[in-house]
């Protein structure tokens, strides 16, 4: 398990968008939309905002840290080593209180 919090995540945006883009021989993906923004986000100041971040890709799909239980978008999570499709499921401190409780009852 590890800890994920929403400052975490948006400050290696620009490192995996870039990630994401570029090829296994080492050159960028040519989508005409992905350099301007791989560029635009190594550009950003390290205290960038999640606006920011969103503002310059288009949308919000790489600043949401959503918790797999309740589908929030929060502040942090713990990410769980295990998967369910392609990612590692996240859940919030709301949802893993929820848990504790249930396990108490
Ligand atoms: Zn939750």
């Amino acid at each position: 398990m590890k800890h994920i919090t929403k400052a975490n995540l948006l400050a290696q945006v620009a490192a995996l968008f870039k990630e994401h883009y570029v090829l296994k021989d080492g050159s960028w993906y040519q989508q005409k939309w992905g350099l301007p923004v791989v560029d635009g986000l190594l550009e950003l100041p390290a205290d960038a905002t999640e606006d920011d971040i969103t503002e310059m890709i288009g949308n919000y799909s790489w600043t949401r840290l959503v918790c797999d239980q309740c589908r929030r978008d929060v502040a942090e999570v713990v990410d769980f080593d295990f998967e369910i499709g392609y990612q590692a499921v996240r859940l919030c401190g709301d949802c893993l209180d929820q848990a504790r409780g249930l396990l108490n009852s």
